[in-house]
C-alpha cells in the first residue's frame, strides 16, 4: 500500500465525459476506476456534476431520474453516488453532487450580497469559476489523492457547455495533475454486420472543438472491437493506441473493474498524471465476491412489491443490496417485480405463492398502496419472510392495525388526513414545513435495537446508524396496542424515541424499517439486514422443498 502524500504531490483530477448517447454507464466506469485506484492504496473520491437546474434530484419523480440516493450527511443525490459508494466503500457527501441549479444559486447569492463589486455577472468567468471552485473543493481538503469528476449529460448538450469549459480551463491550470477520460459508443449495425466508429470520431471532434483533448477513450460496445479498429480510432482521435479501451457488455456491473484493469486503465491514468506505478491493485476481496457470484448455482426468488416496476432504476439500491446479499449467501438472485396496482386478494396466491421472500418497497402517495396491504396480509398469514422498507414499513403497521387490531380505517395521514386512527402521522417538526425540497428527515440517524430482537441479531449489535428519507413516522400512541397484539417496536432513535424498526417475533422473518438499509450496502460491506433477510428466504425455500 502506498499513498501520495498530500504535502508532496498534489491531488490528481480525472474528468469523465460521455458522448454519442446517454446511459452508457459513465458512473460505472468512474466507479470502476476509483475501485482500482482504491485497491492500490490511494485515497479516492468521485463527484458528479449534473447539468440540470434542479438544486438536487430530491423533488424529481422516479420516471424522470430513477432512484433518489441519500448520503449519510442527508443529501438527496443522483443514483450514481450509490454506485460510487458500492464500488469504493467510501462515503459521499453534499460535496459529491453538484447541479447547475446549485452553481447558479450560489453565484446569484453572491451577486445579491454585492460580492462582485459592480461587475457584470457572466457565465464566463463567474459561473465557470464557481464550477471550478466546486470541482476542486474535495481535492483542497487534502483528504484525497485522486478526485474523479463525472460530468453528467452528453457532449454537445447546451446544458453541459459551462461544465466542459470549466474542464478545459482546469486542464490548463492543473497541467499533468489532470486527465480526461471520454466514454463513447461503438454501435453494431446488424444489417451490415459491422461495428461503426464514426459516432466516436464525431464525438471526440466535438470535444476537441471545445478545447478538450481526451487522454483516454473508453468504447462501450456489445461486440468485441478488433485491435485494428481501436488503432484506427486512436489515430483519428489523437489518443495513444493503448489508451483506447473497450468496455463490452458484461453480465454484472461488478465485473467492470476487472475488465478495466485487464486493459491497464488504472496504470494509464497513473502514468498520465505522473504517479509512480508499483505492483498490482489488491483486489482479493472483490475477486472473492465475483467468484461467489459465478459459482452460485441455486437461486433465491425475491418479490419486490412497488409501483415503479417498469423502471429498472427506480429501486436501484434495493436491487444492488439484494444482489450482494444473495451473492454472499451463495445464491443467484431471481428478482421479480410485482406491480402493486395489479395485486388483489384474488390473485395474491398466484403472484406471491412461488416466492421465497417479499420486499415491500418505499414510496410516496396513495397510488399502488392497496396492493402493498394485499401483499402484507398474504405474507403475514402465510409466514413468508417479509421486509418492509420506509413506506413498506409504514404499510406493515397499517395492515396490522386494520386486520389484527381491528382498526379498519387505520391509515397514514399521508394517504388519508382524516383517518380516525392515524397510526402513521406527520412528524411534529414536519408540520410547519411548506417547502418540498430537501426538507424531509434525511440522512443517517442513530437507532438502538432491542436486545434479543431479530434485527439486533442480524446486525450483531444493538447500536446502529442508518439513512432516512421520509416525513411520516409511526405514531407512538399506538405502540402499546401494536405490541400487545404481537408487533414489537424493536428499534428506536435514542434521542427522539421515534420508532425505526418493527417486527413480528412469532414469524419467520417479518421486519419493517423506517430507514433505508439499502443505501449503505456496498460490495465489500453488504447490509447485515439484507444478508439476514435473504438467509431467511433461503431457509424458508428449503423448508418448503422438504415438505
Ligand atoms: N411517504 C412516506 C413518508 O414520507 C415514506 C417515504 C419513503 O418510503 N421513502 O414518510
Amino acid at each position: 500500500m502506498h499513498f501520495i502524500s498530500s504535502t508532496t504531490v498534489e491531488t490528481k483530477y480525472i474528468f469523465v465525459t460521455g458522448g454519442v448517447v446517454s446511459s452508457l454507464g459513465k458512473g460505472i466506469i468512474s466507479s470502476s476506476l476509483a475501485c482500482l485506484l482504491k485497491a492500490r492504496g490511494f485515497r479516492v473520491t468521485i463527484q458528479k456534476f449534473d447539468p440540470y437546474i434542479n438544486i438536487d434530484p430530491g423533488t424529481l419523480n422516479p420516471y424522470e431520474h430513477g432512484e433518489c440516493y441519500v448520503t449519510a450527511d442527508g443529501t438527496e443525490a443522483d443514483l450514481d453516488l450509490g454506485h460510487y459508494e458500492r464500488f469504493t466503500n467510501v462515503p459521499t457527501t453534499h460535496a459529491n453532487n453538484v447541479t447547475t441549479g446549485r452553481i447558479y444559486q450560489s453565484v446569484i447569492n453572491k451577486e445579491r450580497r454585492g460580492d462582485y463589486l459592480g461587475k457584470t455577472v457572466q457565465i464566463v468567468p463567474h459561473i465557470t469559476d464557481e464550477i471550478k471552485r466546486n470541482v476542486k473543493y474535495l481535492g483542497n481538503t487534502g483528504d484525497y489523492d485522486f478526485v474523479i469528476t463525472e460530468i453528467g449529460g452528453t457532449v454537445g448538450d447546451i446544458e453541459s457547455l459551462p461544465f466542459l469549459e470549466s474542464v478545459r480551463q482546469l486542464r490548463w491550470d492543473l497541467g499533468q495533475n489532470a486527465c480526461c477520460v471520454h466514454l463513447t459508443y461503438v454501435p453494431y449495425i446488424a444489417a451490415a454486420k459491422e461495428l461503426k466508429t464514426k459516432p466516436t470520431q464525431h464525438s471526440v471532434k466535438q470535444l476537441q472543438e471545445l478545447g478538450i483533448q481526451p487522454d483516454v477513450l473508453i468504447l462501450r460496445t456489445e461486440k468485441e472491437i478488433p485491435a485494428e479498429m481501436r488503432r484506427k480510432i486512436a489515430q483519428f482521435c489523437n489518443v495513444a493506441p493503448e489508451a483506447v479501451i473497450q468496455s463490452a457488455d458484461v453480465p454484472t456491473i461488478y465485473e467492470v473493474p476487472v475488465r478495466m484493469h485487464e486493459q491497464h486503465l488504472d496504470e494509464i491514468i497513473m502514468r498520465k498524471t505522473g504517479v509512480e506505478i508499483s505492483g498490482d491493485p489488491h483486489m482479493d476481496p472483490w475477486m472473492h465476491f465475483l467468484s461467489k457470484m459465478k459459482s452460485a448455482r441455486e437461486t433465491v426468488k425475491i418479490g419486490l412489491v412497488g409501483k415503479y416496476v417498469e423502471l429498472q432504476d427506480a429501486y436501484k439500491s434495493i436491487n444492488e443490496a439484494l444482489f450482494q446479499a444473495a451473492t454472499y449467501n451463495d445464491r443467484k438472485l431471481d428478482l421479480r417485480y410485482i406491480h402493486s396496482e395489479k395485486l388483489y386478494d384474488s390473485n395474491a396466491d398466484e403472484k406471491l405463492g412461488d416466492l421465497d421472500g417479499v420486499i415491500i418497497a418505499p414510496g410516496f402517495g396513495q397510488r399502488g398502496i392497496e396492493g402493498k396491504f394485499v401483499a402484507l396480509k398474504w405474507c403475514r398469514e402465510h409466514d413468508v419472510p417479509t421486509f418492509g422498507i420506509c413506506l413498506g414499513m409504514q404499510c406493515m403497521v397499517i395492515e396490522f392495525a386494520r386486520n389484527v387490531l381491528g382498526l379498519t380505517d387505520a391509515n397514514s395521514t399521508e394517504m388519508d388526513p382524516s383517518t380516525p386512527d392515524k397510526v402513521i402521522d406527520l412528524m411534529e417538526e414536519q408540520k410547519s414545513i411548506s417547502n418540498m425540497g430537501g426538507t424531509m428527515r434525511l440522512g443517517a440517524y442513530e437507532c438502538r435495537l432491542a436486545d434479543g430482537s431479530r434485527a439486533a441479531e442480524a446486525y450483531g449489535k444493538t447500536d446502529i446508524s442508518e439513512r432516512h428519507r421520509h416525513r411520516f413516522e409511526l405514531n407512538n400512541d399506538y405502540c402499546e396496542r401494536l405490541e400487545a397484539a404481537g408487533m414489537k417496536c424493536v428499534g428506536r432513535n435514542p434521542s427522539t424515541g421515534l420508532v425505526e424498526v418493527v417486527e413480528l417475533p412469532d414469524h419467520r422473518w417479518f421486519i419493517g424499517t423506517q430507514y433505508h438499509p439499502e443505501y449503505s450496502s456496498t460490495v465489500l460491506s453488504p447490509s447485515p439486514l439484507f444478508i439476514d433477510f435473504v438467509k431467511a428466504a433461503i431457509s424458508y425455500s428449503e423448508d418448503r422443498s422438504e415438505k
